[in-house]
């Protein structure tokens, strides 16, 4: 059996090194690339190369292996972080991702990659309102996304799929919803509400009080990292053209996001509601273009923050 060749862009990041696992398990040689390796733990990457993929003349070696393409690209290399990032940061993502998008998808196809893999987001939606029956893919037009980061992922998108026209690529589309897991970012400004949510409960003693961005009642689903990746998985594998939403559809608000955590950390918290970032007020999604490929999630939200969270607690009190 002819041995896949793979490149994830993104390899140092949280979902792209999840990745990197499960393609090893499943037999691929694995090339990894990203401007640093993952933070916690290292990767089976049988490569990884330490690139700046805003470069075209990175993305052009990073394609490439002794002079003949990878087979498959998956591209989860963005500046990315949680909703405070995305608001401060809306120059910084829609220059840095779009270079990285513009130059990647370029050189695989000049390269003559077969198979392209583009990690966007359930930000190229509209707002909702809490209750509106479930949006599906091509409800993503007209367009209106909330934010920059979303208009980002809408053009990327876009010039992925022109680019499968004129050259014959087979281009697949996943459009995350929220994803958390183990070795995920929980410090420094990019984390995302699971991760910052774990991290200030395990801060905080029991019968302590969290600060909270919002008001506590913006509807949200989160997916697994497994989950996740195991879409990625069978999308790449599979027909599917254009966006394909990966997400549990098991929506909670903020606050019930929350007792779920406390619950799990065995901690009575308070919650003291201030002014912050919050996004979209709601979000509700149809899953079944990504379940024709047999995906289901196989972890609650529970099950999912019930290895999560002891996993942050953990780094909390390691110091890391
Ligand atoms: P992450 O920030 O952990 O990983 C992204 C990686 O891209 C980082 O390791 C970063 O160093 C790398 N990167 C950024 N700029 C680069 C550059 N110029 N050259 C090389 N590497 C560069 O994010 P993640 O959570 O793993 O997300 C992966 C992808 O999935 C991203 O495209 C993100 O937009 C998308 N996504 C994630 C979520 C989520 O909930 N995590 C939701 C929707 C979409």
């Amino acid at each position: 059996m002819v041995t896949k060749r793979a490149l994830v862009c993104g390899a140092g990041g949280f979902i792209g090194s999840h990745l990197v696992k499960r393609l090893k398990k499943d037999g691929y040689w694995v090339r990894g690339a990203d401007l640093k390796r993952p933070e916690f733990s290292p990767s089976p990457a049988d490569e990884f190369l330490l690139l700046d993929l805003r470069m075209p003349e990175a993305c052009a070696e990073a394609v490439r292996t002794g002079g003949a393409p990878v087979d498959e690209v998956f591209q989860l290399a963005a500046d990315m972080g949680g909703m405070g990032f995305i608001h401060s940061a809306e120059c910084e993502i829609m220059r840095n991702s779009a270079l990285v998008n513009i130059h990647m998808i370029d050189q695989a196809a000049s390269a003559g990659v077969k198979r392209y893999f583009f990690s966007s987001s359930a930000c190229v939606y509209r707002d909702m309102a809490a209750g509106e029956e479930p949006l599906s893919e091509e409800d993503a037009y007209p367009a209106l996304p909330d934010n920059e980061y979303g208009w980002e992922k809408l053009y990327a998108e876009r010039m992925a799929m022109a680019y499968g026209r004129k050259y014959g690529l087979a281009v697949r589309l996943a459009r995350f919803q929220n994803c958390y897991g183990p070795e995920g970012t929980w410090r420094g400004g990019r984390e995302k509400a699971p991760a910052a949510l774990c991290r200030k409960i395990a801060e905080a003693s029991g019968g302590g009080t969290i600060e909270v961005w919002g008001d506590g009642t913006a509807m949200r689903a989160y997916t697994f990292v497994e989950d996740m990746v195991d879409g990625i998985v069978r999308l790449m594998a599979s027909d599917l053209e254009n966006g394909v939403n990966i997400g549990r559809p098991e929506y909670v608000s903020v606050d019930e996001l929350i007792a779920i955590i406390a619950d799990i950390a065995g901690k009575e918290i308070h919650l003291n509601h201030i002014a912050g970032p919050v996004g979209v007020k709601a979000r509700n999604f149809t899953n079944d273009r990504i379940r024709s490929t047999g995906w289901t999630s196989r972890f609650s939200l529970r099950d999912g923050l019930a290895v999560t969270y002891p996993w942050i607690e953990a780094q909390v009190k390691a110091g890391r």
